[in-house]
């Protein structure tokens, strides 16, 4: 419009027009993916080098090494737990509101399967050997993380643990169909070839005291994360056909027959109740888990419980054993279930179960198995045992760590942060994990394309179940892989979208020689003229106002 043909509430208006400069910092934001992952892997910061390859130059395989190189900077473990994480990255994806999260799970199997493939290995961080050196205490995810943190550090390392091969609940507790053996023994292989050494059937506290290890070596870590099942303390549960979830697991797991007969009784809502669950099916038996509260309460991960309904898992909620009775013999023969009713809620929000009041029924069993939870066994290590649940993991004796389970039950990955922090801790570095300066971006996910998000292929119900050992989930494909690359948004981190640079009349921004994922342009506030489009652009929330 010219300036003549303004009328005269127009001219009013731009009279009373006051410009108020606004001028972009460049700051990376953090992204909420990497907050939720409880191993704090900076997902953004490896996506970027395949997403953005086309700007870098980079060959597809020198953008995949990248990327792995950085994954296993905090896990050494991508494709176990691209594989068995319940990935918490993907629940606050910014991606969700437009159509769907970024599956971040799923990219790290394809690129950890890609690694195992190409038989990358694990990169040293220190040349230099040092003298120290170094006693690990259990196999699990957390020891064998503290285990190639410190080696990569240049630490000599022993592992012990008195199973005769290493991996802790990942080999003894989830079943072989989520994990196949041969990922999990290949992810572990890499952690040895760094020099680590496993002495395996080796039980501290008893074979070996705990004094001997400290005699013999600098810095200790305790992953021994909880092998012991607990019962119920409810009549009939000693005796035949009535075991521990993990016995039972470990087990089957090793490969021993399990006479499980017509009808298994499964009690507990946790993974290891689903895991059992779903074994006692692939064993021929029909199966029920009875737990105690609602069923949108199952602590257990969703798909796990999805995929125990498509083989045919019956499941009771609001229920709890009485009494196991036994015929005359001994044989098992059923249970007495109470009723239960939610009940109050508690102050983490959940319904504490009420019995109601003579309402029971009998239900007809052949075996059961009590899930419920698992302590750590401290025989001979009772000296360490003050040290679980400390806040502090270096307390009282500051050679000596704890991680894991042990501290409490939790997930995969928060063993491998452990493992990984607790070395940190020794070395007197600052934690490789969050950032606390950082803030969370304004992402304006209405500039991204629209793309619809990958789904994991799985083997239907039936294949599973005649096949027990046949994994239930599948890869995904390198085009799949490559198409899902794209849907991140890269929340808070420049992705070189060029629209600052496009738009900006002033000439600020300069696109850099050494330009990469992260940083694509220089910005010179001389030259701003403060209109501030270039942050109306930047979909990333790179771009903030000053
Ligand atoms: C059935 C089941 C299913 C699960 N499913 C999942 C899942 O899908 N996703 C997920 O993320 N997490 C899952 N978890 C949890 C996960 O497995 C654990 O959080 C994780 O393994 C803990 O690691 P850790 O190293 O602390 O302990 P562990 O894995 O328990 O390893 C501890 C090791 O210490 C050894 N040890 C103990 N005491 C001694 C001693 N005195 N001397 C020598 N060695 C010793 C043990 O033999 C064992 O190998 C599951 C757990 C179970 C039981
Ligand atoms: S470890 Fe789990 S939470 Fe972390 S990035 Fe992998 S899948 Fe996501
Ligand atoms: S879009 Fe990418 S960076 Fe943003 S939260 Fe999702 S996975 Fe993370
Ligand atoms: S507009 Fe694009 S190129 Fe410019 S800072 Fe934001 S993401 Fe980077």
């Amino acid at each position: 419009m010219k300036s003549e043909e303004l009328t005269e509430t127009d001219r009013t208006d731009e009279a009373d027009f006051v410009f108020k400069p606004v001028r972009p910092v460049q700051s990376e934001g953090q992204a909420p993916c990497q907050l939720n992952c409880p191993c704090s892997t900076n997902i953004r910061d490896w996506i970027a080098p395949i997403a953005q390859r086309e700007h870098t130059g980079a060959s597809l395989r020198e953008a995949y090494e990248e990327a792995w190189t950085r994954i296993v900077d905090h896990n050494p473990f991508p494709a176990v737990m691209g594989r068995i994480c319940p990935h918490p990255c993907e629940s606050g994806c910014n991606r969700i509101g437009k159509d769907g999260n970024v599956s971040v799970s799923a990219l790290e199997r394809f690129l950890g399967d890609w690694a195992l493939e190409q038989k990358l290995r694990l990169p040293r961080l220190d040349r230099e050997s040092r003298d120290e050196s170094v006693a690990v205490v259990g196999a699990g995810p957390a020891g064998l993380s503290y285990a190639y943190q410190m080696a990569r550090r240049g630490y000599r390392v022993k592992v012990f643990d008195w199973h005769p091969e290493a991996g802790g609940m990942l080999r003894y507790g989830v079943p072989k169909y989520r994990l196949p053996r041969s990922v999990l023994d290949a992810e572990i292989a890499r952690i040895t070839e760094l020099g680590v050494e496993l002495c395996l059937g080796v039980r501290i506290g008893t074979d070996l005291s705990l004094e001997e290890l400290k005699a013999d070596h600098q810095l200790l870590f305790l992953g021994l994360g909880t092998q012991q099942g607990r019962l119920m303390n409810i009549p009939g549960e000693n005796g035949a056909s009535v075991w521990v979830g993990t016995d039972f697991l470990e087990r089957y797991n090793e490969g021993h027959a399990l006479s499980l007969g017509e009808h298994l009784v499964v009690i507990g809502g946790g993974n290891t109740a689903i895991d059992v669950a779903r074994t006692g099916r692939r064993s021929g038996a029909r199966v029920t888990v009875l737990y105690r509260r609602q069923l949108e309460e199952m602590p257990a991960i969703d798909s796990e419980i999805r995929h125990a309904r498509e083989e045919g898992v019956d499941f009771e909620d609001l229920a709890t054993p009485l009494e196991i009775s036994r015929d005359a013999s001994g044989a098992l023969r059923g249970l007495t279930v109470q009723r239960l009713h939610p009940g109050k809620q508690d102050d983490d929000g959940r319904h504490v179960p009420q019995a109601i009041p003579g309402d029971t029924y009998y239900l007809d069993a052949s075996a059961v198995v009590i899930a419920i939870s698992q302590v750590t066994d401290w025989t001979g290590l009772e000296d360490a045992e003050s040290m679980a649940g400390a806040e502090t993991t270096r307390q009282p004796d500051s050679r000596l760590t704890l991680g894991g389970d042990v501290l409490r039950l939790g997930i995969a990955s928060q063993a491998i942060a452990e493992g990984r922090k607790c070395a940190e801790q020794a070395r007197g570095e600052p934690p490789n994990s969050l950032l606390a300066d950082k803030t969370l971006p304004t992402v304006k996910v209405d500039h991204y394309a629209g793309a619809d998000s990958v789904n994991l292929t799985e083997a239907l119900p039936d294949e599973r179940l005649l096949s027990p050992d046949l994994e239930t989930s599948h890869t995904i494909s390198e085009n799949e892989f490559l198409a899902e690359v794209q849907r991140c948004l890269s929340c808070g981190s420049c992705l070189g979208c060029y629209q600052c640079w496009m738009y900006c009349n002033a000439g600020s921004f300069t696109p850099l020689e050494q330009g990469g994922p992260g940083q694509y342009f220089s910005f010179d506030s001389d030259l701003c003229e403060g209109c501030g489009k270039c942050i109306e652009l930047c979909p990333c929330g790179y771009l903030s106002p000053k």
